[in-house]
């Protein structure tokens, strides 16, 4: 038509080109951050469909998490049109889901099985315990769960687990394990690890099955390799090894992919597969994630091809400079250089809090400032941290100045508990066998159902052997139940009935979510409480009910066109926007139309009028696979609902780059991957805070004495001579600390505070080992010394400077007065008097523990304060006010 074509291949640097163009063997690409492996790997995907005209049903993009898989089918989709949701674009588990919501009746299991979370986990773990009669304190709920998931990510099953087991503690956690999977088979559930493990046992004893995927996926991508585990390696391997190719040929099976339109020539050939990872940013071996799986590609995958990237697009020469200095330092790593054009841009600033309050108020006043002189936007911004918990401070100060923020990952929205109970609700009804989610919600809101009641229907369900879901439809079977306790029940059955009716009717999620919570009584109860909590517990109701919403209107099927942008969408873009948009969707900026979907032959896509498959009934009890039930149709059942909320991984909840304009985001190192932003804060350099106080104790008894003694100096101390081996725990926090470096394009934060409360007592920290591991020259310090010096502080000041190696400005650490004049010594860890709040009856308080409360009484003398606060749920605490990480509000 006249219209220039795309150039698929501009923008790629000759190795980043060659990893989109290679086409044949298994293809490795490793490199260090922000060196375009993500770029090249959704290039590559435009490319296969734009160029080499690959059927989109026929790629599978393994991304780490939802938010990433929904960005890159979002820039397909620019240049494809709306055949782009026919490719699976997702993470392991939410691929995994789909294979087994297809196949999994080969199992013998119901295509409706629930998904566990965490907490569900614990919660049928700790019933196992319970019945097992094992030890609570030699069998922590939380270490047995640990150690199933990793025989699960190692494809050990419990009958497996029981024949290794060698010592009695094996043995008993083999039980539990077999104990537990019965359970969560009779509640029809599969836990996290379970889906992984199980759709590969689905694959491997049903070789069709394989065969059937391997011919509908002819390419296989995978981001952040190095973070797969073995079960997710095996998956893999099983979908794309050569080895496996023999046992291809079911004939007629050929024909079917014909029909697909896919290449039918190669179906005897393994997939296409590329793999992109870099092994320095390894930061899962803790959930078994495996960097052998990258340093083992070329033998697993014999034929392979491994390209290295070695430029850095994201970041300035002065940050790559501190992120190298410090990952040189893990010994168990292949060398490598990355280097940058970008110049060497501000140095990285440095700052010495006093508190973890301290920390917060100079990362807001720095964050005003850059919106002032450097007109960054608050999305520009980001803060991050080791633990969760660390969010706290930064969430009083930012709310107390009226900083916009989001916490990602955090107090997590879904493990609130209004949010699961409203989710409980919808899985009850969902799937009447899920017996935990059932139970959970029988009398909430109070309803009068008592556990004597409870207890009779579950009497029933055990002599029956049925459900609990199906007993409560049989109370009139059940004798000696008192009559007011059989209608309450009943009526309970006839509110799930009633229910259940409408998902078999198609009402969309975020109906029946609302239809539940309106006529259960549950948002009536909390609009009527006078306890400020259940006011949250609305509004997080209210966000539930959003979000539901947001994904019906999501997964409401798209008329052709609506993926063509129009001349109105791409104004208000600037010229480099307009730029990098054509060029990555060969969208005409002058006409906005969309140069390539018009070039792509216009045949019927059989996947994408494909409905079948949606009814969680419909299932083909021959067992055979449809391959359009596998293609991605718009959803918005209540059950695609509920296992969207269920694969809904941290950083799902980032905000969309064009919302986050307005917000700084706050994160944990760990959801931080992946991501970039202009400015980053990483806090808490502490050590013990980060790297994280278990990777210390791991380490040899010397260090142990180091690291426990609260004012030692700095951990590396000691010079050259002393250089020891770090804990493989000490290496992942490094490679913990690169990632963070690594997110920052233009400006990065570093601080530590002298004094930070954990879990209300005050503890000293010395200074993180990262930070000496940086070069002084590539930092400024804003403020080297806390301005509120202890004695404590003091000693560990001058310690440090006697066994500190010999850098410039080292001796500005030292002792004599802080630099900011600063105030009058305390004791240790105490709050300083300004900061100690005055209360009276009557005052509102945020507790980091304990929530919101309300003041009772005051008592105590003006040295020690004491505060009776009611904090609702928690009950009504006597508090020490000088030492209570309390915020009067
Ligand atoms: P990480 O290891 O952190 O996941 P990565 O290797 O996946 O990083 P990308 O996120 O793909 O790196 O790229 C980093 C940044 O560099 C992105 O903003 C990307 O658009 C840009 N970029 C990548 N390659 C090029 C290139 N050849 N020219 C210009 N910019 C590029
Ligand atoms: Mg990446």
């Amino acid at each position: 038509r006249g219209r220039p074509k795309v150039d698929l291949l501009a923008g790629l640097n000759p190795a980043q080109r060659e990893a989109v163009l290679h086409a044949g063997s298994p293809v490795l690409v490793v490199a260090g951050a922000g060196s375009g492996k993500t770029r090249v790997l959704t290039r590559r995907i435009a490319y296969l469909v734009g160029e080499r005209k690959v059927h989109p049903g026929s790629i599978l993009a393994i991304t780490f998490t939802n938010k990433a898989a929904a960005e890159m089918r979002h820039r397909v989709a620019d240049l494809i049109g709306g055949r782009a949701k026919l490719m699976w674009i997702s993470t392991f588990h939410s691929a995994c889901v789909r294979i087994l919501r297809s196949d999994i009746n080969r199992f013998g299991l119901s295509r409706t099985f629930s998904i566990y979370d965490d907490a569900d986990s614990k919660r049928l773990m700790q019933l196992v315990l319970n019945d097992l009669g094992l030890d609570p304190k030699k069998y922590p709920t939380r270490a047995l769960l640990s150690w199933v998931s990793n025989q699960k990510n190692e494809l050990i099953d419990h009958e497996t687990a029981a024949s290794l087991a060698t010592s009695e503690q094996d043995r008993n956690n083999a039980a539990a394990y077999a104990e537990y999977q019965r359970r969560l088979a009779a509640a029809n559930a599969l836990d996290f690890d379970d889906i992984i493990m199980t759709t590969v046992h689905l694959l491997q004893a049903f070789p069709e099955l394989r065969e059937q995927y391997r011919r509908r996926f002819r390419h296989v991508l995978v981001d952040e390799y190095q973070d797969t585990n073995h079960a997710q390696y095996v998956l893999i391997r099983e979908l794309c090894s050569t080895e496996l190719s023999d046992a291809a040929g079911h004939a007629g099976e050929t024909e079917r992919d014909g029909e697909l339109g896919r290449d039918s020539e190669h179906d005897v050939e393994p997939p296409e597969l590329m793999v992109v990872g870099d092994s320095d940013q390894s930061i899962y071996a803790f959930r078994g994630a495996t960097i052998r799986n990258i340093l083992d590609f070329e033998s697993d995958f014999p034929g392979a091809r491994t390209i290295l990237l070695e430029q850095n697009y994201r970041s300035t020469q002065t940050i790559l400079n501190a992120a190298n200095a410090v990952i040189v330092q893990n010994e168990n790593r292949k060398p490598k250089r990355l280097w940058s054009e970008a110049g060497d841009g501000p140095l990285i600033t440095g700052y010495v809090a006093d508190s973890e309050h301290d920390e917060a108020q100079f990362v807001a006043r720095e964050i005003d400032k850059l919106r002032d002189e450097k007109q960054l936007t608050y999305g520009d911004v980001a803060v991050f941290y080791r633990t969760n918990a660390q969010s706290r401070a930064f969430e009083e100060v930012f709310i107390r100045v009226g900083m916009p923020y989001k916490v990602v990952g955090g107090v997590r929205f879904y493990e609130r508990r209004e949010i699961r109970d409203a989710i409980a609700y919808l899985r009850a009804i969902a799937n009447r066998a899920d017996d935990v989610s059932l139970r959970r919600i029988l009398n909430v809101p109070k309803r009068g159902i008592g556990d004597k009641a409870e207890g009779a229907v579950a009497d029933l369900a055990a002599r029956e052997r049925i459900s609990f879901g199906d007993a409560l439809r049989r109370v009139d079977e059940i004798d000696g139940l008192a009559t007011r306790s059989a209608r309450l029940l009943t009526d309970f059955a006839a509110f799930m009935d009633a229910h259940e009716a409408m998902v078999t009717n198609g009402v969309p999620a975020d109906q029946i979510l609302l239809s539940v919570l309106e006529k259960s009584g549950y948002l009536a109860e909390l609009s009527g409480s006078e306890d400020p909590q259940d006011e949250t517990r609305l509004e997080n109701l209210q966000e539930l009910i959003g979000v539901a919403r947001e994904f019906v209107a999501e997964a409401t099927p798209v008329a052709p066109g609506d993926f063509e942008l129009t001349a109105e969408d791409l104004a208000g873009l600037t010229a480099e926007e307009l730029a990098e948009l054509a060029l990555l969707t060969g969208v005409d900026p002058q006409t906005g139309e969309l140069a390539t979907a018009a070039t792509m032959p216009a045949a019927s896509d059989p996947g994408e009028s494909a409905s079948e498959g949606s009814d969680p009934d419909g299932e083909p009890e021959d067992g055979s696979l449809s391959l359009a039930a596998g293609a991605p149709e718009p959803d918005p059942s209540l059950g695609a609902f509920l296992e969207r909320v269920a694969l809904v991984a941290d950083s799902d909840q980032i905000p969309d780059t064009n919302e986050s304009a307005g917000v700084v985001t706050l994160m944990t190192l760990h959801t931080a991957k992946g991501l970039e932003f202009d400015t980053v804060f990483l806090t808490g350099l502490e050590d013990a805070v980060f790297p994280h106080q278990r990777s210390l104790q791991a380490v040899g008894d010397e260090d142990r004495a180091e690291s426990s003694s609260r004012v030692a100096a700095y951990g590396r101390a000691g010079g050259a001579g002393s250089k020891r081996r770090d804990s493989k725990e000490l290496e992942e926090e490094r490679r913990l600390a690169y990632v963070g470096i690594t997110r920052a394009q233009q400006r990065l934060y570093l601080t530590r505070a002298v004094v930070r409360t954990v879990w209300g007592t005050p503890q000293h920290n010395p200074p993180s080992r990262f930070l000496n591991e940086i070069p002084e020259r590539l930092i400024d310090w804003r403020r080297l010394q806390s301005a509120t010096t202890s004695w404590r502080n003091t000693s560990a000041t001058s310690r440090s400077q006697t066994t500190w190696r010999a850098r410039p400005g080292a001796g500005s650490y030292g002792g004599s007065g802080g630099a900011d004049g600063g105030s009058p010594a305390f004791g240790s860890g105490r709050r300083t008097a300004k900061e100690v709040p005055v209360l009276a009856a009557g005052d509102k308080v945020l507790h980091t523990r304990f929530g919101l409360g309300k003041v009772i009484a005051t008592s105590g003398s003006v040295e020690d304060p004491r505060a009776d606060v009611d904090f609702g749920s928690h009950g009504i605490k006597r508090l020490a006010v000088r030492h209570a990480p309390i915020e009067k509000l």
